[in-house]
């Protein structure tokens, strides 16, 4: 079988050398998380000229924080909302086979302490496969408390009245960014990091491009499109306040994560508590050779960049583990920590006959002026909001008819081949295990090919990614390689603290960039927990 095709260049001074092309772009998309890209891996699919700027990094806000389900939501079904869950049902089995390598399916056991829990979630989740029909990933099985115990050896046993067991998919949620955004690169977007748009051009009344400042350089820059997409999650509002509109359309929703050793929770099965002591749904879940303890809900009315947990928060997530799982996790057990806003959608009213909130969790609104605002949804449903916000447009005549959705069955960079390793015949690697080569799926030919290939700065960082990171995903700053190319940072915050000098000198002899490790060294103290 031959190779899969090379991996582009990201070299930055050439990426923003295109932009000063006299070009005008079909659509110029604003935020580099999951819905952005998205919406430029669709629009390049089918063929428009696409720009996407992201001010900070890819997958720097919310999209690197979730809890990293790729799930068709089963509090939906509870809520009665079958179009949601089986929309969603039908993204998750696209996504396992797009990205195979991002994305695989994952047993959850939900343990029973009320006699009455068995049955009535067991039913709940037959429905849940009814619904997912050929796109199931597995059957919902009733377990005895010895069949439980075998799936989660560690579960608390007292009062154990069984389980029940179920299928959803997980996934790497900052390396599907970036493998979106290359895939889109591949289709012929041009996207730029570290580029903030700081201003709407106008054109008659009607928004006719971008103002941006490169992060990098200061140096300002303008950008012609048709058409501009403001995906810029819980800040959309600074967007639509900027184009004149004065009601908020988000209301952002804090979840913290705490990630701990992989002995808290042996094997490749997560634990799902649906209903705490309290009503809040807990997660324990093996990702990439750890565990991760979420999530929390709480109201914010401030959008940080790096928002910090409430002791609250912490608490709760300690203090639930601590009665679903034999040995309790304590603040020292923890490795890392992280903190997410969910971008909650309240739909103004006051806008036009242009508002229309779709009837499902993602709102696509289109302003008097022609801003396209989306936002809401979640990372599962990327692809489904993306076709949504092209059809807006060529329904609002921001664009040309140019034939449906091609993103369906495009496979995303690294699953070239179609299974895990694809062309490079490699056998699929859990998501549960520690990150390697095999991260790369069938790109790891081309990782091999790198100079420090055998060099292993730790158990799962060679310096060959590295030099990966810089060359092919779009990696500037050793924030970008230790936190989003490899999930270190959100692994075991101490470690990838102590390897920053060396991913500093390794990024800086291939940009000839400042990789800003002090910068970083601050990061990696605030999600270390360092009292
Ligand atoms: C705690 C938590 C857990 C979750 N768990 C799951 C899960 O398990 N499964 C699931 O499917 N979904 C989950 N979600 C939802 C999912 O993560 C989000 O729906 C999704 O990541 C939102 O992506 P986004 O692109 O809209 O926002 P973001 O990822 O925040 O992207 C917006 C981007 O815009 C950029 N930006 C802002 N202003 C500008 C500007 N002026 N110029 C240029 N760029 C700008 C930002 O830097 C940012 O990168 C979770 C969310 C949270 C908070």
């Amino acid at each position: 079988m031959p190779h899969p095709s090379p991996p582009l260049p990201t070299r930055r001074a050439e990426l923003v050398a295109r932009l000063h092309a006299d070009t005008v772009y079909d659509l110029a998309v604003v935020g580099g998380g999951a819905t952005g890209l998205g919406v430029a891996l669709d629009a390049a699919a089918r063929g428009y000229r696409v720009v996407l700027v992201e001010s900070d990094d890819f997958a720097k806000g919310t999209s690197s924080r979730s809890t990293k389900l790729v799930h068709g939501g089963v509090r939906y079904l509870a809520q009665g909302n079958i179009a949601l869950v089986r929309e969603a049902l039908h993204e998750r089995s696209t996504l396992l086979h797009n990205a195979p390598h991002i994305a695989q399916a994952l047993a959850f056991v939900m343990p029973s302490y009320a006699w009455w829990e068995k049955p009535f979630y067991g039913l709940g989740l037959k429905l849940y496969d009814a619904l997912a029909g050929r796109a199931g990933l597995g059957p919902t099985e009733f377990l005895s408390p010895e069949q439980v115990m075998a799936c989660l050896p560690s579960a608390q046993t007292k009062g154990l009245h069984g389980g029940v067991k179920y299928w959803d998919g997980q996934f790497n949620d900052a390396k599907l960014a970036l493998a979106l955004a290359r895939t889109a690169a591949l289709e012929g977007a041009l996207l730029l990091n570290r580029m903030r748009e700081d201003g709407l051009r106008y054109t008659d009344g009607r928004v006719s491009g971008l103002h941006c400042t490169d992060a990098m350089t200061g140096k300002a820059h303008e950008i012609q499109a048709r058409c501009v997409v403001n995906a810029t999650g819980v800040w959309v509002d600074a967007l639509r306040e900027q184009d004149g509109s004065t009601q908020a359309m988000v209301a952002p929703s804090q979840g913290v994560h705490i990630v701990v050793d992989k002995a808290f929770l042996p094997g490749d099965v997560a634990l799902m508590i649906p209903k705490t002591a309290d009503g809040r749904v807990l997660f324990a879940v093996p990702w990439l050779g750890q565990v991760i303890l979420g999530t929390t809900d709480t109201a914010r009315d401030d959008v940080a960049r790096e928002p910090l947990a409430f002791e609250s928060e912490i608490d709760f997530i300690l203090k639930e583990s601590a009665r679903y799982l034999k040995r309790a996790p304590e603040r020292r057990d923890v490795k890392s920590i992280w903190v997410g806003l969910r971008p909650l959608v309240k739909p103004p009213t006051n806008e036009g006959s242009n508002t229309k909130a779709l009837s499902r969790e993602h709102t696509v609104l289109v302003s008097r002026s022609g801003l396209v605002t989306v936002t809401g949804g979640k990372w599962t449903t990327y692809r489904a909001m993306a076709e949504d916000v092209l059809q807006k447009c060529v329904d609002s005549a921001l664009l040309a008819p140019r034939g449906g959705a091609r993103t369906e069955h495009l496979p995303l960079v690294g699953a070239e081949g179609g299974a895990v390793g694809g062309a490079a015949g490699l056998a699929p690697v859990s998501i549960g295990a520690p990150e390697g080569d095999h991260s790369y799926g069938s790109e790891q030919v081309w990782l091999a090919q790198l100079p420090g290939a055998q060099h292993w700065l730790s158990a799962t960082l060679s310096e060959a990614m590295v030099r990966f990171a810089a060359r092919h995903e779009y990696a500037l700053s050793v924030e970008d390689v230790l936190a989003r190319r490899s999930r270190l940072l959100f692994l075991d915050a101490r470690l990838a603290a102590h390897l920053a000098p060396v991913v500093g000198e390794i990024l800086q002899s291939e940009t000839g960039l400042d990789p800003d490790v002090s910068g970083f060294l601050r990061l990696a103290a605030q999600y270390s927990f360092e009292d």
